[in-house]
């Protein structure tokens, strides 16, 4: 423990999503003064407010105000831009890597592990030229701007085979992700046909692929149907327990034997905790999940507390039936479990005892697009319009600082007044391209 030192204990918060920046939110405004520091390394300067992801890029929220930044919420705290690469909690060290590619060793007393997750994906031939996840803010901008791009593409040739390519586009993974992204898409293409006089919204092919014999597992099966009877009524085609066997070239071939061209493929099929972990000293279990106790602490590691995505934490609420349950990697874990991480962390230091986390399951929901969603939260289950307010209502509340759900209101609002805004900006995905030809002289 850092108790005997002469300054303050140095925290240390690797990663500042869901589970760093509310951990630093709280710490900063509980902790005494000089009690202790607290640091916040993270790769990127703003915690994504992932829930949000869908509607930024369907054009609903302004990119930006889905994101909240670390420097200005954090007042109190010192955020570092940079990549732990490393951490050796027997040292009480870790190396950040900065966005300049130099490293820097940092020490601290306390560590705070919150590096969530990963897209888990498979050795499927293809996959990593062809496919693209949904989980940053810059992959929402991208196919925002990509999607569109492949409307006007397909507006522009003559050759029936491109066109069809550029209008067939696939999701692989039903979960959260993949059917809001899905779901958000699919409806902001179908609004800018109208703006196409020779394409129509039947021209377009969505494919929903999953291994399982259902989608959305976060809600009730009777509403993964339902979503599913949703999704099929506006044309997209939904296959389950189905899998990608190839998609080299952009020529995906599933399972059952489906073939077809498509020019966007996003890949959504699960999470697996952050590979980074490996490189620590600290106790993983077979699925690089970081060993946890109920009170958030690292099994075995005095001084070293984690949540969220990145962690196996006991599952208080549902050991009873199962002995080895584990936190599910949501939103909703890693809020609470931030909470109580930092009350435990500063009672700790306090020479108090740290407390056990327990949540239950409270339900979830899912926007599908413009007026259309589902809900299951605490046993009430809505569909259509009323889930879809029920969604906007849930996350705009949960988004972190005034600041921010303002603007993202004012966003809807405008929407409502002037219409969805649905231009291209295809050539953000290429900047260089233009002036890369006029400097060749091309
Ligand atoms: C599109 C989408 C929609 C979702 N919708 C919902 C929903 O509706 N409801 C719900 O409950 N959950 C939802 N989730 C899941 C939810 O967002 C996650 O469970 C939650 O973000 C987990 O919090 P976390 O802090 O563990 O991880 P994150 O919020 O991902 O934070 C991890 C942080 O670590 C940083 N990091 C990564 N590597 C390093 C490194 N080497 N060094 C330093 N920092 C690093 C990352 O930049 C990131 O900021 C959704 C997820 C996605 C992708």
């Amino acid at each position: 423990m850092a108790a005997g030192k002469s300054g303050p204990t140095r925290i240390l918060v690797a990663g500042g999503g869901y589970v760093g920046m509310y951990t630093a939110l709280r710490l900063q405004s509980k902790l005494r003064r000089r009690e202790a520091s607290v640091t916040v390394v993270d790769p990127q300067p703003h915690m994504t407010y992932q829930p949000f992801l869908p509607e930024a890029a369907a054009g609903s929220i302004e990119p930006r105000h889905v994101v909240v930044p670390l420097r200005k919420v954090l007042r109190k705290c010192n955020v570092l831009t940079g990549r732990i690469t490393k951490i050796e909690h027997g040292r009480k060290t870790a190396i950040v890597e900065s966005p300049d590619g130099h490293t820097e060793e940092h020490s601290y007393d306390i560590l705070v592990v919150a590096l969530g997750s990963v897209a888990r994906t498979l050795p499927i031939p293809g996959l990593a030229e062809q496919g693209i996840a949904a989980r940053t803010i810059g992959e929402a901008i991208y196919l925002r701007n990509h999607v569109l791009s492949r409307l006007d593409a397909a507006a522009t040739t003559n050759d029936e085979e491109l066109r069809r390519r550029l209008l067939t586009f696939l999701v692989i993974g039903g979960g959260f992700a993949g059917t809001e992204t899905l779901a958000e898409l699919e409806d902001m293409a179908r609004y800018a046909t109208r703006y196409y006089p020779n394409l129509e919204p039947k021209d377009m092919r969505w494919v929903l692929v999953d291994a399982a014999n259902r989608i959305l597992p976060e809600v009730s099966p009777k509403m993964g149907v339902y979503t599913v009877e949703q999704l099929m009524k506006r044309g997209i085609e939904v296959y389950l327990e189905t899998l990608v066997k190839s998609m080299e070239g952009g020529h995906v071939v599933l399972s059952d034997g489906t073939e077809f061209d498509a020019d966007t493929i996003i890949w959504t099929a699960g999470v697996k905790a952050n590979p980074v972990l490996a490189n620590t000293d600290l106790p993983l279990d077979q699925r690089g999940r970081l060993r946890c106790t109920a009170s958030l602490q690292v099994e075995g590691m005095p001084d070293a507390w984690a949540a969220g995505d990145c962690t196996a934490v006991p599952d208080l609420s549902a050991t009873e039936e199962d002995p080895n349950a584990t936190c599910v990697p949501n939103a909703q874990h890693a809020v609470r479990q931030a909470n109580q991480l930092a009350k435990n962390l500063i009672a700790t230091l306090r020479g108090r005892k740290a407390k056990d986390y327990y949540h239950r399951y409270a339900g979830s929901v899912a926007g599908l697009g413009l007026y259309k969603g589902v809900a299951d939260v605490y046993g009430i289950k809505l569909k259509g319009y009323p889930a879809w307010a029920m969604h906007r209502a849930y996350h705009v509340s949960r988004m972190p600082t005034f600041n921010r759900k303002f603007r993202i209101m004012l966003d809807w609002a405008l929407a409502l007044l002037f219409r969805r805004e649905v231009i291209s900006l295809g050539q953000i995905n290429e900047p260089k391209r233009e002036f890369e030809r006029v400097a060749k002289g091309a």
